[in-house]
């Protein structure tokens, strides 16, 4: 701030920061006060849609560097040994609206962007390595089951579950969501996960299936329910004050980028469908493969332009990388940039954080809010040097599909079904007392709402996933509700 004069959004000088214009001290106000009148229409506009979903949320500006040589599998700049690229990362719950509490039981987004030397390429993740549906036409149907009912607008642990239990292939991701992790401490001290299967493609025109995951250097640490019930009624927005103020103490949070990568031909008879996102692959059978650091170290200055405004689409994919036959990868691709266009308008990749740091030299042009001139010529082919599509990335090879056009679930593999990998989780990963917490999650969680006949669906789910979670999740909550 200067001392200098308060300015109409014109640039004229202001005539006061205190005082309308009436006639006479008393009198009515004139309708030519435009400075006034800005003011209060200005006022008027300032919120514009939150997000549907991941409305609340918070992020910061930080680097990705590459610290390790994984030329053979892409060709991408930004995945270069000893590249540096400028990031945006934006942290965030799912279901709450734009002021509800960082610490409900939620995963979080981790959508990243990197302004790389080839264009932005982003990785729109969560915190969790898989996802609740397998299908985009079920995406709809869950959000509005997690958000409020029509009639009173409260949201409702029965619609939740009713959901959940009838779509069987949720299970995975609603253990992981009911274990500790679902309400991580920080958000320094949650992973990220692609979550989905991307490709890479080297140099030589060979694509690879690669998850990406990273890896917290501050460790994983997360709240217990009570202490998360606790600090949303004491401050909703604990999760964004943490990161900021970390930030501005210099205290970096960093993490570890690992890969998976699967060779473009085991994909075709792997045990498990690659790109069923309710899945992980087995660290057993495609080991993490270290690729470079990534550090927050500045914040943002305006939380409206840099943050809320903040468009990240999976689609936005540079050379080297690329999307896989993930079905709700694909959708996402179409459903993030809408949702960008009718939030921001059709010409949102021009406000600043969004605009790639290097040359844009598509053939758009005109719309809504577009600020940067076009030029001579708009159409193309032309005779007269405008801009010619790149043939490297035309000649790139994504898949091969044959068949039918069909409606039909993945085909199933051989290890493929809706419980066993949740099993995995709770018999293999988690220990006695993580055990006992997720049990005692999933009972309080019920125990608030959920009826008959979801009820019963609720303890044959559990059954499904392990015998005795099941077991005593039913016993916990029929002695609960008495
Ligand atoms: P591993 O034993 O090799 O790995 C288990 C992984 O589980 C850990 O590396 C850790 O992932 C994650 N984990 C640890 N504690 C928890 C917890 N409380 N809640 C959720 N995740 C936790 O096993 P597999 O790779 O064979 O996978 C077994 C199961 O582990 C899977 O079915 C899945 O549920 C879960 N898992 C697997 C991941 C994968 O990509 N393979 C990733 C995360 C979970 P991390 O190192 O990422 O922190």
């Amino acid at each position: 701030m200067t001392d200098s004069y308060t300015t109409t959004d014109g640039g004229a000088a202001a005539p006061s920061d205190t005082d309308s214009l009436t006639l006479g001290p008393d009198g009515p106000i004139l309708l030519q006060d435009h400075y006034l009148i800005e003011q209060m229409a200005n006022f008027n506009r300032e919120r514009i849609p939150e997000r549907q979903p991941h409305a609340k949320g918070g992020g910061a500006f930080g680097h990705f560097e590459v610290t390790n040589d994984v030329s053979a599998y892409t060709r991408a700049a930004v995945f270069a040994p000893g590249t540096k690229t400028e990031t945006l990362i934006r942290f965030s719950t799912v279901a709450g609206e734009r002021g509800s509490p960082d610490t409900w039981r939620d995963p979080r987004g981790f959508a990243l962007r990197f302004y790389t030397s080839e264009g932005n390429f982003d990785m729109v993740g969560n915190n969790t390595p898989v996802f609740f549906v397998r299908d985009p036409l079920k995406f709809q149907h869950f959000i509005r089951s997690q958000k409020r009912l029509a009639a009173n607008n409260l949201r409702d642990h029965n619609m939740i579950w009713d959901f959940w239990t009838l779509t069987p292939e949720s299970a995975h991701q609603v253990t992981w969501l009911m274990g500790d992790r679902g309400i991580p401490k920080t958000w320094r001290h949650m992973n990220g996960y692609s979550s989905h299967t991307y490709s890479w493609l080297n140099a030589g025109g060979e694509i690879f299936w690669v998850k990406y995951h990273f890896i917290s250097d501050q460790g994983v640490q997360c709240l217990t329910q009570a202490d998360a019930d606790r600090i949303a009624g004491e401050d909703a927005d604990y999760h964004q004050r943490d990161l900021y103020e970390a930030i501005e103490r210099g205290e970096y949070p960093s993490w570890t980028l690992k890969m998976q990568i699967m060779p473009y031909e085991e994909a075709k008879t792997y045990r498990f469908n690659p790109f069923d996102l309710t899945k992980v692959w087995p660290h057993g059978d495609y080991p993490l493969i270290d690729v470079g650091k990534l550090t927050l170290d500045r914040n943002v200055t305006d939380y409206h332009t840099e943050i809320e405004q903040a468009a990240f689409e999976p689609n936005n994919i540079v050379p080297g990388t690329g999307l896989s036959p993930d079905k709700m990868l694909l959708g996402r691709g179409f459903s993030y940039a809408d949702a960008h266009r009718a939030r921001l308008g059709v010409n949102y990749k021009q406000i600043p954080v969004n605009a790639p740091k290097v040359d844009v030299r598509s053939y758009s042009k005109d719309g809504v809010m577009r600020v940067h001139n076009v030029t001579d010529p708009v159409y193309a082919p032309n005779s007269y040097g405008g801009p010619k599509a790149d043939p490297d990335r035309a000649a790139e090879v994504r898949w091969y599909a044959d068949g039918e056009m069909v409606r039909s679930a993945y085909t199933l593999r051989k290890d493929d079904d809706d419980w066993g990998q949740a099993g995995t989780l709770v018999r293999h990963v988690l220990d006695d007392e993580q055990r006992e917490r997720l049990a005692s999650n999933i009972i309080g969680h019920v125990c608030n709402g959920v009826k008959e006949p979801v009820l019963t669906r609720v303890f044959e789910y559990w059954r499904n996933v392990d015998p005795d979670l099941g077991k005593k999740v039913e016993e916990g909550v029929r002695t609960n509700l008495g």
